[in-house]
């Protein structure tokens, strides 16, 4: 089973395009920016904390 990158916010199902703003816990859990605000930038499924998901580099 391969990690894909996730396009889903998993709380609101909000769109969050590769190249655009996503936060990711260490176990890839994917929200958006506003839900990660309301949220304190901790995961709610595994208790880790938020961070930024660095974007796609265009080539
Ligand atoms: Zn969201
Ligand atoms: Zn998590």
């Amino acid at each position: 089973m391969a990690l894909e990158m996730r396009t889903v916010c998993e709380r609101c199902e909000t769109g969050v395009a590769a190249e655009g703003v996503a936060w990711i816990c260490s176990y890839e859990c994917t929200f958006c920016a506003d839900c990660t605000a309301a949220m304190e930038r901790t995961c709610p499924n595994c208790g880790g904390e938020l961070v930024r998901r660095p974007r796609r580099v265009a080539t």
